[in-house]
């Protein structure tokens, strides 16, 4: 799966609708300071489920809502879509996106149907585009995996190598065994009780 485009509408700076593509190969971004080119990595991420608004560099998820400039009025709610699509598969398209209105409402879709976040999550539990994944790598992200704490750095391995899905499940199977032979200890103390 490979990113084509990001869309976004009323995210930070993107007051008009804004369509960035990424062709195969290299994508550089250029411009000066302050112009948006990290509100662009910013969009990504948010898309994905960034939930902490500091990372976003706000203080509340609201700040990435347009907020006007001088000649122009602030919007009332942020939408970013990511175009995926699947390069040995033709018509594989996949669109996500997440929308803010500044009530503080929140939705996610996939391809156009409202989705929940977790949908959102376990899709790209195992491509190694998690919103925390190795596939953005920030100015000082490289510094952090060096020097992180080996179960930190397994961590992003693991993720990236698509093990992650089958931990979560383990997890899952495992709580799930546990019930049961509960439910079975309770079931052999009704049937002692009756004996
Ligand atoms: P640098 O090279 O300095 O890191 P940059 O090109 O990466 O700059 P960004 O940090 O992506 O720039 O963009 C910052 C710009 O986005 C600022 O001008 C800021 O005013 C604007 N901006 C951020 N949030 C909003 C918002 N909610 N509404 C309007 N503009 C915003």
């Amino acid at each position: 799966v490979y990113l084509k485009a990001v869309d976004a509408y009323g995210f930070k700076s993107f007051a008009d609708r804004t369509t960035v593509e990424f062709d195969k190969g290299l994508t550089a971004i250029v411009g000066p300071n302050g112009s948006g080119k990290s509100n662009i990595t910013d969009a990504i991420r948010w898309v994905l489920g960034e939930q902490s608004a500091k990372s976003l560099r706000g203080a509340r998820m609201e700040d990435v809502i347009f907020s006007g400039t001088e000649k122009r009025q602030p919007l009332n709610y942020a939408e970013v879509t990511l175009k995926l699509e699947d390069a040995f598969v033709s018509d594989s398209k996949l669109n996500i996106t997440r929308r803010l209105y500044r009530s503080g409402e929140s939705e996610y879709f996939i391809n156009g149907t409202k989705s929940r976040l977790k949908d959102i999550t376990e899709l790209f539990l195992d491509t190694g585009l998690g919103k925390e994944s190795f596939s953005m790598i920030s100015q000082g992200k490289v510094d952090e995996i060096l020097n992180a704490k080996p179960e930190d750095r397994r961590h992003l391995i693991e993720e990236a190598a698509g093990v992650l899905k089958y931990k979560k499940r383990k997890k899952e199977t495992a709580s799930k065994l546990e019930e049961t032979m509960l439910n079975l200890s309770r079931v052999n103390d009704i049937i002692f009780d009756l004996e």
